[in-house]
């Protein structure tokens, strides 16, 4: 099964959605900011293990990276569900812009357009 940015921002729209209208989009958002924040500590926990800064005790650390990268996708994500906000064509967006500012010789879109599988 392949997760979509769009079916990720749909079931996190339904998971924190209704915070969201109970309690407002800024606390739900407030919220989510700060579990973000926290989750984007955890990987500089990892890295910072990985890189010898901290003592490594043992654990698969990539695996770990992948779980504390994995939460701060959902919360950034789910800061964008509870703005109603459409994450897929923002970043087709911002990516054709940035690939225009430094001259790259292929934006997301038409990489995903010509994508061989
Ligand atoms: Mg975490």
């Amino acid at each position: 099964m392949e997760v979509t940015i769009d079916n990720l921002e749909s079931y996190l729209a339904k998971t924190y959605g209704g915070f969201a209208s109970e309690h407002g989009v800024s606390l739900a958002e407030n919220n989510l900011f700060m579990k973000l924040v926290e989750e984007i500590g955890e990987v500089a926990e990892v890295i910072n293990r990985k890189t010898g800064r901290k003592a490594d005790d043992g654990t698969d650390l990539n695996g770990e990276l992948g779980k504390e990268l994995c939460d701060v996708i959902h919360y950034a994500v789910a800061i964008a569900a509870v703005n109603g906000l459409d994450l897929n064509s923002i970043i087709i967006e911002k990516d054709r812009a940035a690939s225009i500012k430094y001259n790259h010789k292929i934006n997301l879109e038409d990489f995903i357009l010509n994508r061989v599988r």
